[in-house]
């Protein structure tokens, strides 16, 4: 006898479909799984043969072969406990198979019977849609990421014994899709990460502007209590909502890596993220058994903040470089190969010296030079041109703080930044060194290529200059690129400036 279910595993932030096939040979009883099943899927025999048991339902004294197909993609996760299970009854003739055939089975199971929650159940579902299945079964404790899911019929249920009775249309399951969406309050920023929170600090603010309006990576250099992390903080409250589609992939991605998704997707902001700097090269960049996305594509559309940066693992560092760059994580193994998105915004933030007071007004810098440089030595070069901003941020006196009036709420500055992205994609002014070049006024250019001469700036350095120019522009609603905005653009590169 033969039974066929439907599964999915994760494979990063994408789910593969699996097909569950259960034959009951000749042979000595036994039980045993093929299909490249990795370790957590070979252990599936262990919890199913216990979960079934405690439903009353003892295993045939005979050969039982599973097959997972395609054979040739691994298998990892305990997801596929559940449709292994009712696969084993329906070959057994435990239940009916009739809704099989059109209905994803997703969970893991306890030995005890209960459907535990699996990760990625967003990406599981958006597979069963694909493959045209009519119903999926999904663990409750994963209900509300099934309502982002359109197109199929989402059930759930506590435990493996009221899907067998699912299965033999003896007792319905509750489906989530069809409840109705609830509707949150659009979520404003929290109070302390609104940029009307910070006073003064007026050139960094506006630095930030600039950064969300281009999606420019922005280093903040300064002392410690400059307030480098609260302006990072307040990014998110800047940038555009995301686009429905966005906050989708957005949601997957959070999903994946089993972290609570929204239960609506609109009115909410892009992810922030702040790993510690020492975190893993695997943790920044994704990897691990199952594979599991890493901060850079946790923060993927929104912003990752890197406190400290040159205090970051050295090999941390170089993949976060190459991945600045490539906007994609591609992890290889030897039969696969994930490919994760990974476009956030990076703002990172650093201390001018070790000591964290080098050109401080009121604290005393004990730094040598040569440890300075050696400290800065580690953001240099490569690593520091793909920041298009280098901002200087100054500590900020009690009494200049006191004085200072609050400044301009979020929602303003994040109305400009929305006009100027429309202005940005219009001119299409970051596509190509070309088009680069054009619409800049020629003493704006001028002034450029001095100040690139001055500061001694790479090819590379003088393009991002050029790309914040254009950024700055289109805040400033100007037709074409001038003096004043590629003066500016040229300040935001206070390590080029500086040098130690
Ligand atoms: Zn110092």
């Amino acid at each position: 006898m033969l039974a066929t279910a439907h599964a999915a595993c994760l494979i990063g932030i994408e789910a593969n479909p699996v097909q569950v096939e259960v034959r009951l040979g000749e042979g000595l009883p036994g039980f045993d799984i093929v299909g490249l099943p990795e370790r957590g899927v070979r252990e599936s025999r262990i919890r199913v043969r216990a979960a079934l048991s405690s439903i009353g339902f003892a295993f045939p004294p005979r050969h039982l072969v599973l097959n997972l197909a395609p054979g040739d993609v691994p298998k990892t996760g305990a997801g596929l406990d559940l449709a292994i299970a009712a696969a084993i009854l329906a070959a057994c003739e435990g239940v009916s198979s009739e809704q099989l055939p059109s209905t994803l089975l997703i969970g893991e199971l306890s030995l005890s019977g209960e459907l535990r929650p699996v990760r990625g159940v967003l990406a599981l579902l958006r597979s069963a849609r694909q493959a045209g299945l009519k119903n999926a079964i999904i663990p409750e404790g994963n209900r509300h990421e099934a309502m982002l899911v359109e197109g199929v019929s989402v059930l759930t249920a506590p435990h493996v014994g009221a899907v067998v009775r699912w299965l033999s249309g003896e007792a319905p399951l509750p489906d989530v899709s069809e409840a109705p969406a609830v509707l949150e309050a659009s979520v404003d920023a929290e109070p302390e990460r609104d940029l009307g929170a910070i006073r003064g600090q007026e050139a960094a603010r506006r630095a930030l502007e600039i950064a969300a309006a281009g999606s420019h990576h922005m280093l903040l250099i300064g002392s410690p209590g400059a307030g480098k992390t609260m302006l990072a903080r307040a990014l998110p409250s800047i940038l555009p909502p995301p686009t429905s589609e966005e906050a989708l992939e957005i949601a997957t991605i959070a999903s994946s890596a089993g972290l609570r998704a929204p239960r609506i997707l609109t009115g909410r902001q892009r992810p922030f993220r702040a790993p510690h700097h020492t975190a893993s090269a695997a943790a920044i960049v994704g990897g691990g058994e199952p594979i599991r996305a890493g901060e850079l594509t946790l923060a993927h559309r929104g912003v990752l903040f890197l406190d400290e940066l040159p205090e970051f693992r050295r090999d941390a560092i170089e993949t976060l470089r190459t991945t600045m760059e490539e906007g994609e994580v591609v992890i290889s193994r030897a039969r696969q190969r994930v490919r994760l998105p990974a476009e956030p915004m990076v703002i990172a933030a650093m201390n001018p010296c070790p000591c964290g007071y080098h050109g401080d007004p009121t604290r005393f810098c004990r730094c040598g030079e040569l440890q300075i440089a050696r400290y800065r030595g580690r953001v240099s070069g490569p690593l520091l041109d793909r920041f298009d901003l280098q901002v200087a941020v100054p500590r900020v006196s009690a009494r200049t703080m006191r004085k200072a009036s609050r400044g301009e709420a979020s929602k303003a500055v994040q109305q400009r930044v929305e006009r100027a992205r429309v202005r940005l994609t219009s001119s299409g002014a970051r596509a190509s060194i070309e088009s680069l070049t054009e619409n800049v006024a020629p003493e704006a250019l001028t002034l450029l290529e001095l100040g690139v001469e001055r500061l001694k700036m790479s090819a590379r350095a003088y393009l991002k200059a050029l790309r914040v120019a254009h950024t700055i522009a289109a805040l400033d609603g100007a037709a074409e690129v001038l003096a004043a905005h590629t003066a500016e653009a040229l300040q935001y590169r206070v390590l080029d400036r500086e040098p130690a």
